[in-house]
């Protein structure tokens, strides 16, 4: 990969990228205390289970806890409208953040007492950190009912019924155990956004950066059948969804393992979703479907109007993909390019396989050909032996690269990583904060002349609903360059695509003039399928 999710396994976060800067505080929420005394919703024998699921981590984990909501609700259960009225609370752990483990048992010690109110409340830990940890949180926290990992997500609500009959239970798996396992795409899924779609395309990475925890939570990278991707974007253009963004840990070298997998298989021919029809026809065996190929079967899906993907690794940025990019009209010109350092020697000794010469090669090639490219980026400050030299490279690449934004981050060793082991060389704290400070007036600099730049233009703004700040009869959307615009209206439904003026920037957001309905909100509510 590389992203918010590859940065977050230096420094963590989640959430779409933005025009923000600073390190989103992905457990900010999660901090809050579970108090109160509501029994809203908690029935007795034969009244419908209410679920929560409280999500730590990236956008995997987000469409992950959206097959979980998915799957309970398949069971008969209905979502809780606060953890306090739960019959079963989730957390879908992630643990490339820093003090990932004090967060979880902070959040399990207050469910504990939740659970000491309500003696019928299970708790589920699920997800990167329990992949890891295992055992050990049923060992510091007794009253969790049940553990499971990364790759047995669909066995959650089964496990939850086996504790309530016979106590806590552990299953975590160092492998899926069959490919309905590797991509839970057969469970139903309860997404956030209906008009907004996240779509695996890959999990696990055959990198080993230095800092990053994911290779060995998430496991080894498996492409998800063509075919299979395919269908899920033709379903979801039929239920009205228009834009997808396509996830994968290392989204961008999707492909490499399909046409060897399906060719080990004496039926592959008869698999032609696996690589789709063109390669199972192709004479090489080394003809595989690429990123760009995905690209482009996805966006020739009508109804849909934005493909997104994230998060695309440097060194695997071919050409291909910027052609797709440049020739596609429904991918979105936003490319979040991992940095991470602009040191050639830091980035070396984090096993990244690019130089910053290289990095900006590509990303003047896809500038060039993608012209209304936006670009964003993670940054790692203060990497084990990082010197004030190696971090005015970066301060230098920053500059030239001219971000639109920025995800930076402190580094932060997580334990199980290499670079966690380099302590000899650990930056101290007051040089990383200095020097954080600086990355950010850089990068802010460039952000705000970017959004400046965009003052006047009239812009397509798909809207997400009314705006956090601002009061009523403010809304908020992203243009296709991903940029968050805020607009005054009326009421705009969530979905509809707007045309706006922009009329003012500022270094994380654009603020917009509405001038016209574009095209109404085209979705329909989705209906869980119940499965048997
Ligand atoms: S090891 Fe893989 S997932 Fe982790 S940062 Fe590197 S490319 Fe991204």
């Amino acid at each position: 990969m590389s992203s918010q999710q590859e940065a977050a396994g230096a420094g963590g976060l989640s959430g779409v990228p933005a025009a923000s800067f600073t390190a989103k505080e992905d457990g900010a929420a999660v901090e809050e205390g579970y108090s109160g005394d509501v029994e809203v919703g908690r029935g007795g024998a034969g009244a419908v289970r209410r679920y929560f699921v409280r999500t730590f981590g990236c956008q995997m984990n987000e469409h992950d806890s959206e097959r979980l909501a998915g799957l309970f609700e398949s069971q008969g259960m209905v979502a809780a409208g606060a953890v306090e009225e739960a019959d079963v609370v989730v957390l879908n752990t992630c643990c490339i953040r820093e003090n990932a483990d004090n967060r979880l048992y902070g959040n399990l010690g207050q469910l504990r007492t939740l659970k000491q109110r309500h003696p019928g409340l299970q708790i589920a830990v699920g997800g990167c950190l329990a992949q890891k940890d295992r055992e050990k949180v049923l060992e510091r926290a007794p009253w969790v009912d049940a553990v499971f990992g990364t790759h047995n997500l669909g066995h959650a609500a089964a496990l939850l019924e086996q504790a309530r009959a016979r106590g806590p239970v552990v299953e975590v798996l160092e492998a899926a155990e069959d490919e309905a396992d590797e991509f839970p795409s057969a469970l139903p899924v309860k997404r956030e956004l209906p008009f907004s779609a996240w779509v695996t395309v890959q999990v696990g990475c055959d990198n080993r950066c230095a800092f990053c925890i994911v290779p060995s939570v998430r496991g080894k990278e498996i492409s998800r059948p063509f075919g299979e991707i395919v269908g899920e974007v033709a379903e979801l253009a039929a239920r009205g969804t228009v834009e997808v963004t396509l996830l994968g840990q290392n989204v961008n070298s999707y492909g490499r393992d399909l046409t060897v997998r399906a060719r080990s298989r004496p039926d592959w021919k008869a698999c032609r979703y696996e690589t789709g029809e063109q390669w199972v026809e192709a004479a090489s065996p080394r003809a595989r479907p690429l990123f760009a190929d995905l690209l482009r079967a996805v966006s020739g899906i009508e109804g849909i109007d934005r493909v997104r993907f994230t998060s695309p690794h440097p060194k695997d940025l071919r050409p291909e993909t910027i052609e797709a990019m440049a020739t596609e009209r429904a991918v979105c010109p936003h490319l979040h390019l991992p940095l991470q350092s602009g040191s050639d020697r830091v980035l070396s000794l984090m096993r990244r396989g690019y130089t910053a010469e290289r990095y900006l090669e590509k990303l003047l090639a896809a500038r060039a050909a993608v012209p209304e490219l936006a670009v964003t980026t993670d940054i790692i400050v203060g990497f084990p032996g990082e010197t004030e030299e190696d971090f005015g490279r970066t301060l230098e690449v920053a500059a030239e690269a001219e971000y639109d934004s920025a995800y930076t981050f402190i580094f932060s060793p997580r334990p199980g990583t290499e670079a966690a082991t380099w302590e000899g060389r650990f930056v101290p704290a007051q040089v990383c904060a200095e020097r954080f400070e600086r990355l950010r007036s850089v990068v802010e600099r460039s952000a705000l002349r970017r959004h400046e730049a965009r003052v006047g233009l009239v812009e397509e703004v798909l809207i997400e609903g009314p705006a956090k700040k601002g009061g009523p009869g403010v809304f908020s959307g992203r243009t296709r360059q991903n940029k968050l615009v805020h607009l005054e209206h009326e009421r705009l439904k969530a979905g509809t695509l707007v045309e706006a003026r922009v009329e003012q920037a500022a270094p994380h957001f654009l603020k917009g003039k509405f001038l016209s309905v574009l095209a109404p909100p085209r979705h329909r509510e989705l209906i869980p399928v119940m499965v048997s």
